[in-house]
């Protein structure tokens, strides 16, 4: 997937930054963002960093996140926030309110650390849900001004909160196939070259590349130690073949 990664507000200080509590919510957003963007690229994904440091104004700054999301075409926007207001717990605002996978694991999988899970919200009114023309979805992990949840937070870490949001992001995802698309399949599988198939990149046929991705992203295909993952056109027929019965 292609994916924007935006984390939060401006710095810590300066016209535009976040919430400030238990929790620095600039100073955290980037250490889980950040984190992110490494969990994500380790996945295999692309990852665009659309964090905006420095403003003279909020506006300012939410245009500039808007504007390097809709430079280019991405498959997830993501914005990572902390709340504050009083609340507890974690939520994930998109347009509408309209759920999606994503939205959901994001709120299952940070809710099962213990924080609260207060669900998908709609973020119509948000400038960066309403304003970027991809998927889009904005974590709230949990709020900066609860003492609680700045605890479990603190206990929990940003990579490790990093590590859930990505989880959730990459999740597993089996699609159903029709009975023509497997015959189509089969004939793509057959006629598979024979070469060693070392990176997910144009030599990888298409039809295999989301099984492939989704092996290297739960870490059952780890490449050696330059990356190269050495896969020959055998070992990638059985692997989409086991995909798409739902294997994995
Ligand atoms: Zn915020």
């Amino acid at each position: 997937m292609i994916i924007g990664i935006n984390c939060g507000h401006t710095i810590s200080g300066q016209p535009g930054s976040g919430a400030v509590g238990y929790l620095n919510e600039s100073n955290e957003t980037r250490r889980v963002g950040k984190s992110l963007i490494t969990l994500l690229r380790r996945a295999g994904h692309t990852v665009y960093d659309c964090t905006n440091d420095y403003a003279h104004t909020t506006s300012e700054n939410l245009a500039e996140i808007v504007r390097m999301a809709n430079e280019r075409e991405l498959d997830l926007f993501v914005s990572i926030h902390f709340n504050s207001g009083g609340g507890k717990g974690t939520e994930v605002f998109t347009a509408g309110g309209r759920s999606f996978t994503e939205a959901e694991a994001v709120c299952k999988t940070l809710s099962a650390f213990g924080f609260k899970n207060r669900g998908i919200k709609d973020g119509s009114g948000l400038y960066v849900i309403r304003h970027t023309k991809a998927k889009a979805m904005l974590v709230e992990v949990c709020f900066v001004d609860s003492k609680e949840d700045a605890d479990l937070y603190n206990r929990l870490g940003a990579d490790r909160t990093a590590q859930a949001i990505c989880s959730a992001i990459c999740g597993n995802k089996t699609e159903e196939i029709t009975l023509t698309q497997y015959e189509e399949l089969k004939k793509e599988i057959e006629n598979l070259k024979p070469m060693v198939y070392d990176y997910i990149d144009e030599n990888m046929p298409a039809w295999a590349r989301g099984t492939i991705e989704k092996l290297r992203d739960k870490g059952y295909i780890l490449g050696d130690e330059n990356g190269r993952l050495g896969l020959t056109p055998e070992m990638i027929r059985m692997f989409v073949v086991l995909d798409k019965a739902g294997l994995f």
